[in-house]
């Protein structure tokens, strides 16, 4: 049989993260306005640290200015609160992103509810929500987001399609789901109590998995010719006491029954920053009313 054709996370965010850069030179130079990003880290956990070093660092070779806030794990939630709040108040500053998980004496809520809207590039406050769920102009969250592209750019017209989101977490399931209905496909939601997951995702000629089990969904699962968005990232035991990074997806079995399929690493995952940055830029081209492509 056949392999499925491979949708690279890599080189389609490097594409757009060229897009962005030139974008990001225009206003530069013809309005002088140089995009801003603020990211929080609360903490000192690794994995974020890791994270919000690469934000940065990408956001720098775009040509914006990056604004790193490190805060010790005891920090006052009030103390963020204020952080936050001279953020929203800070022309030089177009996106802000507080790392999630926070340590847990802080309510995430509040502090995603304390970012201006219009500076929410992560996507996470209920108005952004409201606006995707509704159907309005917000800012849409990274992981979906870049997750839409690939797929808008490997089968044109989603209309009539029907597409199954394994996940209904509130940064990755449910906006995937609406921006599904969006582009008017047939959407099912399964989550931990789905009866007959495997037949749900047989019926599905989309199937995005957000799931946080590692290769959970099975090759066997998969309906021939299906197009496979793999969000996961799982680390598991490799041999020779190593680790490696899978997807929620058997890749191996996959592979040999859908028509496309996201690999992990290399598939979503590049895509979140490049979207980060996309929303960056979106949010300092409307908060200054420049007239750019989005
Ligand atoms: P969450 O843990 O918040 O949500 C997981 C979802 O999967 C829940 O809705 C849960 O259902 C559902 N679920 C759990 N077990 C099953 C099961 N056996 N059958 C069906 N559904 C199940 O995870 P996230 O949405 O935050 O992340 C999902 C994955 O995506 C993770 O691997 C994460 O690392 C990865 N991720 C990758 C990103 C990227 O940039 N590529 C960005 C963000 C996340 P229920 O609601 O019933 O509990």
């Amino acid at each position: 049989m056949t392999q499925a054709k491979l949708i690279d996370g890599n080189a389609f965010s490097a594409g757009l993260r060229d897009e962005i850069t030139a974008r990001v030179h225009e206003i530069r130079d013809g309005h002088r306005i140089t995009p801003g990003l603020a990211v929080v880290l609360v903490g000192e956990d690794p994995a974020s640290q890791v994270y919000v070093r690469n934000k940065n660092k990408r956001a720098a070779e775009c040509g914006m200015t990056s604004f790193e806030h490190i805060l010790p794990a005891d920090t006052p939630e009030r103390h963020l609160l204020t952080l936050i709040e001279g953020l929203n108040d800070d022309p030089m500053v177009h996106g802000i992103l507080v790392q999630l998980p926070l340590p847990r004496h802080i309510d995430s809520q509040k502090v995603i509810e304390a970012i201006r809207p219009d500076k929410d590039v992560d996507g996470f406050h209920p108005w952004n929500v409201g606006k995707l769920a509704a159907g309005g102009v917000g800012l849409i969250p990274c992981t979906p987001l870049g997750s839409m592209m690939m797929l808008r750019d490997h089968l044109g017209s989603l209309a009539g399609m029907k597409a199954i989101v394994v996940g209904r977490s509130n940064i990755v399931g449910k906006p995937m789901a609406h921006l599904l209905i969006r582009e008017n496909c047939t959407v099912t939601v399964a989550h931990s109590q789905t009866r007959d997951l495997p037949g749900e995702v047989r019926a599905a000629d989309i199937v995005i998995a957000a799931v946080g089990k590692p290769e959970m969904i099975k090759g066997d699962w998969i309906k021939p010719g299906a197009t496979v968005i793999d969000v996961g990232i799982n680390r598991v035991a490799a041999e020779g006491g190593k680790t490696r990074l899978v997807g929620d997806v058997d890749f191996a079995g996959a592979v040999q029954v859908a028509g496309a399929i996201t690999p992990v690493p290399g598939g979503v995952g590049p895509m979140t920053i490049a979207c980060l940055l996309r929303n960056t830029l979106t949010a300092a081209a409307r908060l200054h009313r420049l007239d750019i492509p989005e």
